[in-house]
């Protein structure tokens, strides 16, 4: 037997229980199988490890496309919020300008990134609650020919919306623009097609839905918009070209020290995502557990604050009850105690809570959770 295997096989049944599900958008509860992946120490000058990046790598565009040739992945240290602040620091020229699409904290944040490094910005706001204004973002595209570059969040995170990507890239495209797109917490659980959708650039993060650990964030970048992009960086160690022209033509290394630990997790997340049967199947697990939490959660009297057209398969946002008694707090003490961590909202405009329901989480967990706030029903 090979001796790798071996030691995974014995780690994992070492490996304790956790005393709670995290329902929460990332980091997020990983299977036995991943947390035994880190379990082994990497040299990152090491060609076993240049290995499992340069897999890392091939799967991600794999994942991303079926126009392979046409795209590649980098991988950059720090939260999936580094990457993004990679892309929007390193693709956009001097004389460039970029429209961000928001409708919640992550499209802010983008924005944000924008205006710290002095890049001109066009900041589409729609409010938290409202889907990315098409005919605005045309008008403003016909209006405004500096702007080069146009941005939006697919899932934003913050009340569980999902964007309509395709239609902005077929807006951004009519009129020539590079599109990035925040994929951060869809890749990998809802299909998607970067070529199809017309992506330059497609931004995510190793704790998201492939279900890794968190310490690092990859970028899916078109080949011919990324190699125009060299000395264009504001910053050294944000510098998107820098870092993919280092693992394109070093066999994989990474300019400076690299999460050794959550990459060989990542890599076998990968392999577990494949196992499970790929992206649709993940996508359908996903579906599953999400109907099945508002279908229990409006049994016991819950709101969505989403129509259910909005709403995407992968986090929930639930409006607080009428009950002047109901405190999220007392809600997330008691859950915590039966095994289950919820999320806060982030909203401004309305009381909410978040249930997400990516992860190694099953609709049986759904059940048993809807379950579990039926019992602690102190509110009513
Ligand atoms: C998680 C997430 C990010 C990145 O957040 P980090 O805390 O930096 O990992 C960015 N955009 C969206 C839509 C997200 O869900």
């Amino acid at each position: 037997m090979n001796r790798a295997k071996e030691s995974t096989t014995m780690n994992i049944e070492l490996i304790e229980d956790n005393p709670y599900l995290l329902l929460t958008p990332g980091p997020l509860s990983t299977s036995k199988r991943v947390k035994a992946a880190m379990l082994k120490d990497w040299c990152t000058w090491d060609d076993d490890y240049n290995r499992i990046v340069q897999d890392i790598r091939a799967r991600l565009v794999q994942l991303a496309t079926k126009e392979t040739s046409l795209y590649s992945s980098v991988l950059m240290q720090g939260s999936g919020s580094f990457c993004v602040e990679a892309v929007v620091g390193s693709v956009i020229p001097q004389n460039g300008k970029i429209l961000v699409m928001a409708n919640g904290a992550y499209g802010q944040r983008m924005a944000h990134m924008a205006k710290m490094l002095n890049i001109p910005l066009v900041l589409l706001d729609n409010g938290e609650v409202a889907p990315p204004d098409l005919n605005q973002l045309e008008i403003i595209l016909q209006e405004d020919a500096n702007i080069t570059h146009v941005a939006v969040v697919h899932c934003e995170t913050t009340t569980g919306m999902l964007n309509p990507i395709e239609a902005v890239g077929r807006i951004a495209k009519k009129y020539k623009k590079t599109y990035i797109v925040d994929a951060m917490s869809s890749f990998g659980g809802i299909p998607m097609d970067m070529a199809e959708l017309q992506i330059d650039y497609l931004i995510s993060s190793a704790n998201k839905c492939i279900q890794g650990v968190p310490g690092f964030g990859f970028v899916i970048a078109k080949i011919d918009e990324l190699t125009k992009c060299a000395g264009w960086a504001r910053s050294h160690s944000l510098d998107l070209f820098d870092q993919w022209d280092k693992m394109e033509h070093y066999n994989g290394k990474w300019r400076f020290t690299s999460p050794t630990h959550v990459v060989r997790a990542f890599y076998e997340a990968l392999k577990e995502l494949a196992d499970e049967g790929g992206v649709i199947a993940r996508y359908n697990r996903y579906k599953t557990s999400q109907r099945a939490l508002v279908k229990g959660m409006k049994m016991l009297g819950f709101e969505t604050l989403l129509p259910e057209q909005l709403q995407s398969p992968i986090i929930t946002s639930f409006l607080y009850p009428e009950s002047e008694a109901f405190q999220f707090q007392t809600l997330y003490e008691k859950l915590k105690r039966r095994g289950f961590v919820i999320y806060p909202g982030k909203i401004t405009n309305a009381n909410t809570f978040r249930i997400g329901n990516i992860g190694e989480v099953q609709v049986d967990d759904m059940i048993r959770l809807v379950d579990a706030i039926q019992q602690e029903k102190f509110w009513t």
